[in-house]
């Protein structure tokens, strides 16, 4: 890590999940004195994989986080109906050649892995349960559910969907979407091409196979979800009376899934309103700030963005901390806003809305996805942090 600049500030950052632990990494590469707060007793990923668009990649690279080898890399995502019918194939690595970053499947523990490697491991606490966060005359105060307080000069809010500092703060919280998914990784079924994720869409519910390295895939089931929703006794059984016969490999996947397999499920989908500016030196970041459903797979690419943005923020271009945290709050708000606008549309939820999709080029709605994903990923911005970075590392090493 670089020597502290002029200017360097110490920041408490609550919750070490992907967000939390990428904001620390960024933050103390630019020479701030960070610690992470985590209310579990150690780091852990739960869940199964996510998908790391060329956009979240192009952050994982300027954090120094090495990707290479890890998880899967996707050509293609095909989508069709529950009855076969073809409806869009995109092709991935048109979106890569555009935007010059790789898309990838990674499980979510090896994600963390990566981002972790190089990490000082004593800048994260565990057994830290954040239950108040309080501005002071010079500074911020957080208190732990065991007594004992922490003090800094910001406060980034980094604890996911149900966040205690989104609370403090008197940010909306999160509102079901009506959805949920049961997903979990398995072994990938033979004859499944490695670089094509498939997602296929009936009237009562949807479904992914998406390959996540190695003899992996990430497979999830949508169904509708209510908040007086009761558990089925065997899940399985559930699942399999939904989605059999939708297609060979998705049969073999259901036969091999068991009722453990959806002990964790389901993760019911969120929205959050997206909030306005903050106040004094507390901000939000990741799911915390904006959760929204997983439809354009795009969560936590959305929280290495913020982490880009914040990063850039903090390091001294404005006069003081609070206008830097507005600064980034109103950066990012526009384009994350436009984001969860586009993941809450209902059309990956039901084959008839979708049908007509089918009449739409698979070159168009490629185009269309790389068009978004551009326009909603701070292009400009993050090319001259990667230059910047690039440059840094040139002199330091001559
Ligand atoms: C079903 C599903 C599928 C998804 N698929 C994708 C995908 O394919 N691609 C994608 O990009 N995204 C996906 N996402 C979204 C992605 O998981 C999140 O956007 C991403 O993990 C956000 O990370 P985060 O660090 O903000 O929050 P989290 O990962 O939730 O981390 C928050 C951390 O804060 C800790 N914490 C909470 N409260 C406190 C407290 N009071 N004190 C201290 N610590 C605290 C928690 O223990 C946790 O470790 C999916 C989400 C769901 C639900």
């Amino acid at each position: 890590m670089r020597p502290a600049p002029r200017g360097s500030a110490k920041i408490l950052v609550v919750g070490a999940g992907v967000g939390g632990i990428s904001i620390a990494r960024g933050l103390l590469r630019d020479g701030h004195d960070v610690t992470v707060f985590e209310r579990r007793p150690a780091l852990q990923a739960g869940g199964g994989a996510v998908t790391i668009w060329s956009n979240g990649e192009t952050v994982l690279g300027q954090l120094g986080v090495v990707m290479a080898g890890a998880g899967q890399l996707l050509s293609t995502v095909r989508v069709a109906t529950s009855t076969g019918r073809p409806l869009a194939t995109l092709d991935v690595t048109a979106i890569v050649n555009r935007l010059g970053a790789p898309v990838r499947m990674v499980p979510r523990r090896v994600l963390l892995e990566r981002l972790l490697e190089g990490f000082p491991a004593e800048r994260v606490r565990c057994d830290a349960h954040v239950v108040g966060v309080v501005a002071e005359d010079a500074g911020v105060r957080v208190d732990f559910a065991d007594g004992s307080c922490a003090r800094g000069d910001l406060v980034i809010g980094a604890d996911g969907l149900h966040s205690t500092v989104r609370e403090i703060v008197g940010a909306p919280r999160a509102v079901p979407t009506g959805w949920c998914s049961w997903q979990g990784l398995g072994v990938l079924p033979d004859g499944v091409d490695r670089c094509v994720a498939a997602v296929i869409v009936g009237e009562q519910g949807n479904l992914g196979l998406w390959p996540a390295g190695r003899s992996e895939v990430q497979w999830w089931f949508d169904l509708p979800w209510s908040p007086d929703f009761v558990r089925p006794e065997r899940p399985i059984d559930l699942i399999r009376a939904s989605f059999t016969g939708w297609s060979a490999p998705v049969d073999r996947v259901l036969a091999s899934l068991t009722d453990d397999d959806l002990a964790h499920s389901p993760y019911p989908h969120f929205r959050h309103p997206i909030p306005g500016p903050g106040r004094g030196p507390i901000t939000l970041l990741g799911d915390a700030a904006h959760t929204m459903p997983p439809t354009l797979a795009q969560g936590t690419n959305q929280a290495l963005l913020d982490t880009m943005v914040l990063c850039k923020a903090l390091s001294g271009a404005h006069s003081d901390l609070s206008a830097a945290l507005r600064w980034y709050e109103n950066t990012r708000r526009r384009r994350v806003a436009a984001v969860s606008r586009v993941a809450s549309l209902q059309v990956s939820h039901g084959e008839a809305v979708l049908r007509p999709a089918a009449m739409v080029s698979d070159r168009f709605m490629t185009w269309a996805l790389a068009s978004f994903l551009r326009a909603s990923s701070h292009r400009r911005l993050a090319a001259e942090i990667s230059s910047a970075l690039a440059a840094a590392t040139t002199c330091r090493q001559s």
